[in-house]
């Protein structure tokens, strides 16, 4: 069997990525401590109940199974959160990933696929973001994978470890099969608060902001299909097992959309108003996060191919009329 450590695989993007390593020929071990996650949502290997933080029982876990590498997703995720409780994004994120590091190496797990994302470059005028782009997070979720990323680089010049890091965009849509979907509590992501307003779960969308610098003066984006996210985790798993070494990746599509241009898509795919308020800025959101995907289809292979405004919004919508998780 050819195991393989998911942490946060009871998550949105970390189930996604267990079907798809199953689908691939492996066995997805979920290493989650569902603070954030779903048990519902581990469907496609075992489930290793676990805190990041826990050494001895990723001690145990990784005697158990024995994996050949790690897909670590396991985090806390949003920018407004992060802004208000700094220390715990710097604990859960920072410590607990050295702390997963750590057992991985000493577990003689050396291959290692890492989330980092978009909110390490923070705000640069107006240019499509590349590998190169200089880090300037504007918030400690940024700044915690920031960090993460130079601990992974340390190990590798220490102890050998080799890492895919992947910068993720922005991620929306849902498994086309039905089998898993986004859901979050509380839901702070854009399309599924369009979703739950247009449907009458929640009260109104509120547009955080409309005086940025931007055509329309709302941030803009770039959206991926989940199921093209996880795709490239399939791909960067065989090219560490392919022994082609250390490599930062973005994962974005190179186009961007704003808020309202995202609002207009859901308004044509659900076929229903959107019920949207203005309010103020949030604290932390750059005005503009766009990537060029050159490097990952050039290099990884990857291609993008269900990242389409109006297909992400269906495949969620449908996920968001037909399922939930209980617990
Ligand atoms: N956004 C918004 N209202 C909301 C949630 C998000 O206007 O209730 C905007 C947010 O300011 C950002 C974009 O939608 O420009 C995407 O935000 P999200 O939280 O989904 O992802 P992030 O960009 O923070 O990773």
């Amino acid at each position: 069997m050819k195991y393989v450590l998911v942490t946060g695989g009871a998550g949105y993007i970390g189930s996604h990525a267990c079907k798809a390593l199953k689908s691939a020929g492996y066995v997805p071990v979920t290493y989650d401590n569902l603070v954030t996650g779903w048990q519902d949502a581990v469907k496609f290997g075992p489930f290793e109940r676990g805190d990041l933080l826990d050494r001895a029982r990723q001690d145990q876990v990784f005697a158990q199974y024995r994996p050949v590498a790690v897909v670590h997703f396991a985090a806390l995720s949003q920018v407004g959160e992060a802004m208000a409780e700094p220390g715990r994004y710097w604990r859960n994120n920072v410590e607990g990933s050295l702390t997963l590091i750590e057992a991985a190496v000493a577990a003689g797990c050396l291959d290692f696929v890492f989330s980092s994302t978009c909110a390490t470059y923070g705000e640069h005028d107006n240019v499509v973001l590349d590998e190169d782009t200089p880090q300037m997070p504007l918030n400690a979720y940024g700044a915690s994978k920031r960090a993460i990323e130079d601990i992974l680089r340390d190990f590798e010049a220490a102890y050998g470890l080799r890492s895919v890091i992947f910068r993720y965009f922005n991620v929306a849509g849902a498994d086309p099969e039905g089998e898993v979907g986004e859901f979050h509590r509380p839901e702070t992501h854009l399309v599924p608060l369009m979703l739950d307003a247009i449907d009458g779960k929640r009260d109104a969308l509120t547009v955080f902001g409309t005086d940025y610098d931007t055509p329309d003066g709302t941030c803009i984006r770039d959206y991926v299909h989940v199921c093209d996210l996880v795709d490239a985790h399939v791909l960067g798993l065989k090219w560490l097992r392919d022994g082609k070494g250390s490599r930062v990746f973005n994962l974005g599509t190179g186009s961007g959309f704003s808020v309202r241009e995202v609002i207009d898509q859901s308004r044509s795919v659900t076929n229903r108003e959107v019920p949207f308020v203005i309010g103020p800025r949030r604290g932390g959101d750059c005005t503009k996060l766009v990537s060029g995907s050159v490097r990952a289809e050039r290099e990884l292979g990857w291609s993008p191919s269900r990242s389409t405004l109006g297909r992400m919004i269906a495949d969620a919508w449908r996920w968001h009329q037909s399922g939930h998780y209980e617990s």
